[in-house]
């Protein structure tokens, strides 16, 4: 199988001429900071530019994907390319994930014209490991590049990013981001999953129709704490186990809902078509105006544990308490 094509992702092709002229006239950075939405492929993006580097003979500047260096790449064993992530498990790069970098600059032996280190996403980094690359940034190595990931540019120290060329992806319109999922999967509802993914057209083609069923169980859920069918003890339990930055990301995205609802001056209609909507409505009778706008900042300022190493049962009881506090029992 070929890999990306950039019709792929139409929105990166102005991008990826840059880079291609760039290439050509030889006027590469050594470091390269990439920012971009999450869900919109800036990773793939990231990694099309190591593959058409280590190539020996790129095809339209993109890699050939048979030579012996992309075959390497392809089996993970590319002596001139290095990937650091976050390890599993681990919520930070470490200091000495970011150590083996600087060993790889500068005791491998480079079989290419280009050495690529691809790390992602750098606005993980501890404080030791973003000093210590600050040191391999200061130092660049020859025909070495460091490409930096990140979808939080905001985050990233300053010394860092004055260090590396910023290359700024674009984020897809809603109605490319609908033709492209609708392309991939032409008998789903492009809209809806595209709703459910926070409008990120890569995670909306990942979404499947148990994430369809796991968000109206959960929007049925959360109804039920709002009328005070179930305890929040009850639902919380329930939902122990499922990743609570989705869960967090879908009760956002319903009341941004709700508010743009009230400012259009839009009644809650429980006669939609879809059973989620009709649900959603039932949770907006229980919400003021007022109550809505104060939940929705309330979530948002959750949002920020969920990185962290908080207990999921008291975190998810946490986000059910302000929405029973919020709301009027029927
Ligand atoms: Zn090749």
């Amino acid at each position: 199988m070929s890999s990306l094509t950039v019709t792929d992702y139409p929105w990166h092709k102005t991008s990826w001429d840059k880079f291609v002229n760039a290439k050509l006239q030889k006027h590469l950075p050594h470091a390269l900071l990439i920012s971009g939405m999450d869900g919109t492929g800036k990773f793939n993006f990231a990694k099309k530019i190591a593959t058409s580097l280590l190539c020996t003979s790129p095809v339209n500047n993109t890699s050939c994907n048979k030579c012996q260096s992309c075959k390497t790449f392809q089996s993970g064993s590319n002596p001139d390319y290095m990937r650091i992530e976050l390890l599993e498990e681990k919520q930070q790069i470490s200091v000495d994930q970011i150590r083996q970098l600087s060993e790889f600059i500068n005791y491998t032996r480079s079989f290419n014209a280009y050495r690529v280190i691809l790390l992602n996403p750098v606005e993980r980094m501890n404080m030791n490991a973003a000093n210590s690359l600050l040191k391999s940034l200061e130092e660049p190595a020859s025909n070495t590049i460091i490409i930096l990931v990140t979808s939080n540019l905001s985050k990233i120290l300053p010394t860092i990013k004055s260090r590396c060329q910023l290359l700024t992806l674009p984020t897809p319109n809603k109605n490319q981001s609908v033709q492209w999922v609708r392309q991939k999967l032409p008998k789903k509802n492009a809209e809806e999953l595209l709703d459910m993914a926070n409008g990120q057209p890569l995670n909306a083609i990942k979404i499947t129709n148990e994430d369809i069923h796991d968000r109206e169980a959960f929007a049925i859920d959360l109804l039920d704490v709002c009328t005070r069918q179930k305890t929040i003890t009850e639902v919380a339990k329930a939902w122990e186990k499922f990743d609570h930055s989705i869960l967090i990301n879908w009760q956002i995205n319903w009341l941004i809902t709700f508010i743009k609802n009230n400012e259009v001056n839009k009644s809650p209609s429980v006669e939609n078509r879809k059973e989620i909507d009709s649900l959603l409505s039932s949770i907006e009778i229980c919400l003021t105006t007022d109550s809505q706008w104060v939940l929705y900042q309330q979530l948002i300022g959750q949002k920020r544990y969920i990185h962290t190493s908080v207990n999921p049962l008291l975190f998810t009881e946490s986000l059910l308490l302000l929405w029973l506090q919020a709301s009027r029992p029927k």
